[in-house]
């Protein structure tokens, strides 16, 4: 028996990285999986690779989290298609670092678009589904970055209003049965972190090495480390959590 037995789950930016891994984990656990990414294709392809429980389904839909449309056509595919929505993960998310007096109006906006609007709209038109059936679990992704950190006032900015935002999903959504909480990683091996080493010119293995030398358990993180959280906050087994921030970064804020 899987904690996710019966249930369908959405996951955004969900063809590659941390997205993938809980996707993965989802699957494992029994869940029906609505793989939701810019590139149909991609997603198309990732759901193709999901280890699917006897009887559960996935689907890859394309969508642009930060437009309203797009939105309501994904949740309404996934539930024409794999039968209802149970479980959102708010995961899509982008970076466009520079330092404040370097940044453009347009990265700024992409950023708090994709993160902070495009979690909006997913958990607007998810709620609908999980208000009339009195259940549903929401996770977003949050950030170490949220607590500050160089070249990332747009990201850090989008990654507090998201915490922000999960306490107030959890006030309002709480008596109809709904639990909304953020996960806030550290460095997690990902394209993303790959990207930020070419951005500083830097080989990705060093990067890594030298991101687990600074960090208190003494290596970087990885999808499956955020997945393992991931199923557990929206699994019945956390239905007293709600509006929480979980850190899952090594303990590397301590420092
Ligand atoms: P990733 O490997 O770059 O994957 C992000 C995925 O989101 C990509 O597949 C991307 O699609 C998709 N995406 C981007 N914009 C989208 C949009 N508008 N609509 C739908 N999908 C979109 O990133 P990751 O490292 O797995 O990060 C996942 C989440 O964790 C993000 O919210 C990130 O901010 C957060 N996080 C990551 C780390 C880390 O160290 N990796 C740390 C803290 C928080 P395309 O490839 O087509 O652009």
């Amino acid at each position: 028996m899987g904690r996710f037995d019966g249930r369908v789950a959405v996951i955004t930016g969900a063809a590659r990285g941390i997205g993938f891994g809980t996707a993965k984990r989802f699957a494992e656990e029994g869940a029906s999986v609505a793989v939701i990414d810019l590139d149909e294709a991609a997603a198309v392809e990732a759901a193709g690779r999901l280890p699917l429980a006897d009887g559960a389904k996935a689907v890859g839909i394309g969508c642009d989290v930060s437009d309203a449309a797009s939105v309501d056509a994904a949740i309404a595919r996934t539930v024409a298609e794999l039968g209802g929505i149970h479980v959102l993960v708010n995961n899509a998310g982008i970076t466009r670092d520079n330092l404040l007096f370097k940044m453009s109006e347009d990265d700024w906006d992409l950023v708090m678009n994709v993160h902070l609007k495009g979690a909006f709209l997913m958990t607007k038109a998810a709620q609908k589904h999980f208000v009339e059936q009195k259940y549903g679990k929401i996770l977003n992704l949050s950030s170490v970055s949220a607590l500050g950190n160089r070249g990332q006032a747009n990201y850090s900015a989008a990654k507090m209003g998201v915490q922000g935002f999960t306490r107030t999903l959890g006030i309002e959504l709480g008596p109809f049965g709904i639990n909304a909480n953020a996960i806030a990683p550290g460095f997690i091996a990902t394209e993303m972190t790959d990207a930020t080493a070419a951005r500083l010119k830097m080989d990705v293995e060093e990067f890594r090495k030298l991101n687990a030398e600074a960090n208190p358990v003494k290596r970087v993180g990885f999808p499956e480390d955020i997945a393992a959280a991931a199923a557990f906050l929206c699994s019945d087994e956390a239905s007293y959590i709600t509006g929480q921030t979980l850190y899952v970064d090594g303990g590397g804020k301590l420092g």
